[in-house]
């Protein structure tokens, strides 16, 4: 399934990043805070100099895409057409972004489809743009952020949150709700907070018709609806021509509109919560003393000092409510005929390391290190 933020052991965070110097933190000490908890700043004024542009893409949202199989490595054959409507919208944003006033694109993978080659095929993108590569797993929303690294952030594929109604609508993963001070965060927005700390706008997405709804809170953004959805699964398709038209001018103006963009921060300390609705649970904290449990158990909050730590909460949370998703697993397990095998052979293996660990035979196996010479994409 789709992993749109990953959670693997990441780099670490610069400690200064919340802390730096934001190009907009002279002005956001004087803005109040809206109606979603966050403070919104103009763009730094700008007197030419290049204009460097980071692409974020997902895979959900991708023009003439109606099937879910196209954005799940684990359908070889339907995901090799996802790659294609990749590639096709992700070039029609590059080249207006470069016909906007763009001096270098850099392509991000926000996706995480399972591949471990990125999900944007380096053989199919336009050659002006480039994909950012590192030499160690990262986390794209927040690893990459640093100051006067980019002038101005896109999101292309995206997808609306969990609980609207889009096609493949998350937030992260499955049954995920995030908010930060009361406000239900789509992954755009989450985007835009992180870059809102050095000062950088998001100024062009494209996605579903309810995605364009949920980003109702940042108007300046140049959006191109792809589909409309007609349930999770289900779209009405638009004419990708007129769709990759589309995004071709709005990137342009995107670009050459980047003074009426706002930076957004989030309001500090953080009130974070993770509400979840099935597959996700979190009944394993019930009855833990000290955890801000709502009283229907589908709620928990904490403060944080910033958005880091607040982004950082959020997603060991994840990982705890995301412990109900093996319940499909055991349902497989006893509806096929090799099910009680299996069953038995994990529960062997659980007393197996039980004991080995209980009689000190069990040695821990080596921390995951980078593979050499591999290049990491993303959300893989
Ligand atoms: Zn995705």
């Amino acid at each position: 399934m789709p992993r749109c933020i990953s959670l693997i052991a990441a780099l670490t965070l610069s400690a200064t990043l919340d802390g730096c110097a934001s190009r907009g933190a002279g002005l956001s000490a004087v803005a109040a805070p809206n109606a979603e908890g966050v403070l919104l700043t103009p763009v730094a004024s700008r007197n030419g100099g290049p204009l460097r542009v980071l692409v974020y893409h997902d895979m959900e949202g991708l023009a003439g895409q109606d099937d879910y199989r196209t954005f799940n490595y684990s359908h070889p054959d339907h995901y090799a057409k996802g790659r294609a409507y990749l590639a096709a919208d992700i070039n029609a944003v590059v080249d207006g972004l470069f016909a906007g006033g763009a001096t270098s694109v850099e392509i991000i993978d926000a996706h995480g489809s399972g591949n471990p080659a990125p999900d944007l095929d380096p053989a199919l993108l336009d050659k002006r743009a480039t994909q950012l590569t590192r030499d160690a797993p990262f986390r794209h929303y927040v690893d990459v952020v640093a100051p006067d690294a980019y002038d101005a952030i896109v999101a292309v594929g995206m997808h609306a949150k969990t609980g609207s109604r889009g096609f493949a609508s998350h937030t992260v993963t499955l049954g995920m709700g995030l908010s930060m001070n009361g406000h239900a965060m789509t992954e755009t927005e989450i985007v835009a907070y992180s870059w809102g700390r050095v000062g950088v706008p998001v100024i062009f997405v494209s996605g579903d018709d309810r995605l364009q709804r949920d980003l109702a809170t940042m108007p300046w953004i140049q959006y191109v609806v792809t589909k409309q959805a007609t349930s999770p699964n289900t779209v009405v398709l638009r004419d990708v021509k007129q769709v990759h038209a589309e995004m071709k001018a709005r990137a342009a103006d995107a670009v050459r509109g980047i003074a009426n963009a706002k930076v957004v921060r989030v309001e500090e300390p953080v009130r974070a919560a993770l509400k979840v609705v099935g597959p996700a649970s979190l009944a394993v904290l019930r009855g833990v003393p000290g955890v801000a449990l709502s009283a229907d158990g589908n709620e928990v909050a904490f403060e944080a000092r910033n958005f880091q730590e607040a982004y950082d909460g959020l997603n060991a949370l994840i990982g705890v409510a995301r412990l109900a998703y093996p319940a499909t697993t055991n349902a497989v397990l006893r509806e096929h005929a090799d099910g009680p095998r299996i069953a038995r052979l994990q529960r062997e293996r659980l007393m197996e390391r039980w004991f080995d660990i209980e009689g000190g035979r069990w040695t821990p196996p080596p921390a995951v290190t980078p593979t050499p010479g591999r290049k990491y994409y993303g959300a893989q």
